[in-house]
């Protein structure tokens, strides 16, 4: 990616018919820690998020609670909404560059309408009579041999419906060759064998879909512009949230700033390949808007070997989380243990594990024991060289948005200024040579502070404690508390 260019980056907008959950939990962490890292190097970041609020399923959930729609999504909006707080969430910095855009939002619906109107201008929109099996849980339409012998949709085991309706389609077979160029660039893919993935996908044939229902099948959602018996189905309406929230179809501004000048780049689930990279650039193409630079997939997170389901009571929410560890915990605990690209296993019993060993014995005991000494036997401050950089290994590794194995970098510091500490003893050393001992804690709080530097993107609040620490020689309150038993 370019160096000096501003930059856009995005997660999926969850869909609000339940909590958040640790999957989203973890996409979002990595967004905000790329825009901090990003904003620390010199970057102008817009970094969006936001909730997905239409659809059927939600229309029937708000009826079923006797409450209107829209205070239903309210709800759900601030749920994920509260995610962003400092103490009681994820401390996400979009406020300070960004945006929260919510698929209710009225400027959103004139985006989403907007695209529409020029997809059909361009010859890429028709409507079409279909009939197929319906399944309301999943607002989608199945073909037979999809279902159990029941014709029960296997993911909510309910019957389906013949429905025949008349839908509009879009054309994606018109962009199959479009495509192919778009996705044989190296990079608009991470990681590369996900890229191998689309391109598979595209090559075996692309299937028009449909992108709306009859109104009486659903009514809470984004009118197509001008016929009233049809109501957008998800693709138009979602998926403009990336252009949306920068205030398109107004072309100057924020949208012209980072999307079509900047460098772009969406986060999103491995499930989702076909969406952003193949039906997303499509309709971008259609609309005559710049691609997407960038789609990075991450893994799916999974407890004890399964997924994570509330049939099985597995289910770990990013809120749990914080109230167990604290804020910044929860994004170390996230941005280290779950791989960036492949799926990944968490528990409880580990989490627990991974918390004391890399905060309670790593981070937290050699910060209070460099500023116990430092504190004791140093007096006036350090001469701190404020300019110094990242280093190569950790730049490389956000660049290729793999913040584990940044994190892996400073706890090869840590464990490096453990060993220092074991082997030349200073706390010893300072009754026989005062010098040698007075020596070894300044460097031993010049690495800590390197330390605390390197932490600011994936933990911001403790690498404000450290380095506060540091520049008043003072050892801070116990930064990560043993957990009860
Ligand atoms: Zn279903």
């Amino acid at each position: 990616m370019s160096e000096k260019n501003p930059r856009y980056i995005t997660t999926t907008l969850p869909y609000v018919n339940s909590d958040p959950h640790i999957g989203f939990a973890y996409e979002i962490v990595a967004a905000d820690a790329l825009t901090r890292y990003w904003r620390l190097t010199g970057h102008e970041v817009f970094f969006n998020t936001g909730t997905d609020e239409h659809g059927q399923k939600i229309a029937q959930k708000a009826d079923e609670k006797g409450e209107s729609r829209q205070t239903y999504v309210d709800y759900y909006a601030n749920e994920f909404k509260k995610l962003a707080d400092k103490e009681a969430g994820l401390n996400l910095s979009y406020s300070e560059g960004g945006n929260f855009i919510r698929t209710t939002n009225e400027a959103h619906k004139a985006a989403a309408q907007e695209i529409w109107r020029r997809s059909l201008a361009k010859g890429d929109i028709y409507k079409k009579k279909y009939s197929g099996l319906y399944c309301v849980g999943c607002e989608l339409f199945y073909k037979e041999d999809e279902l159990d012998e029941n014709k029960c949709c296997t993911i909510h085991g309910k019957p389906t419906e013949e429905v025949e309706e008349e839908n509009y389609f879009f054309k994606l077979s018109n962009y199959q060759t479009y495509l192919e160029e778009y996705l044989s660039q190296e990079g608009v893919i991470e990681p590369e064998w996900r890229r191998q993935e689309a391109i598979n996908f595209v090559k075996q044939g692309l299937e028009d879909f449909s992108i709306s229902r009859e109104k009486a099948r659903l009514d809470w959602g984004v009118p197509v512009p001008d016929d009233e018996d049809q109501v957008m189905y998800v693709w138009f309406d979602a998926l403009t949230n990336y252009i949306s929230t920068l205030g398109w179809p107004e072309e100057g501004g924020n949208f012209k700033k980072f999307w079509q000048d900047g460098e772009v780049v969406q986060l999103a689930g491995k499930d989702q390949v076909r969406f952003q990279s193949v039906m997303w650039q499509a309709m971008l193409k259609s609309a005559g808007v710049k691609a997407t630079d960038k789609v990075v997939y991450h893994g799916f997170i999974n407890s004890g070997g399964q997924k994570m389901s509330k049939s099985l009571g597995n289910v770990i929410s990013p809120y749990e989380l914080i109230t167990r560890y604290g804020t910044d915990a929860t994004r170390y605990l996230l941005l280290r243990h779950v791989h960036p690209f492949d799926d990944s296993d968490v528990t409880w019993e580990k989490l627990d594990e991974w918390y004391t060993a890399g905060l309670v014995n790593g981070l937290g005991n050699l910060v209070s024991r460099v500023m116990k000494m430092a504190e004791t036997h140093l007096d006036g401050q350090v001469q701190i060289n404020e300019q110094a950089v990242f280093g190569v290994g950790y730049n490389e590794s956000l660049r290729l948005f793999n913040p584990q194995s940044a994190i892996d970098i400073i706890w090869k510091e840590i464990q490096a200024l453990d060993e220092m500490i074991t082997e030349t003893e200073p706390f010893k050393l300072i009754k026989t040579d005062r010098d040698a001992a007075l020596k070894i804690l300044t460097n031993l709080k010049e690495g800590l502070y390197h330390i605390g530097r390197l932490l600011r993107p994936i933990m911001p609040t403790t690498a404000s404690a450290i380095l506060v620490a540091i520049k008043a020689n003072k050892k801070p309150d116990n930064l990560f508390p043993r957990l009860e038993k």
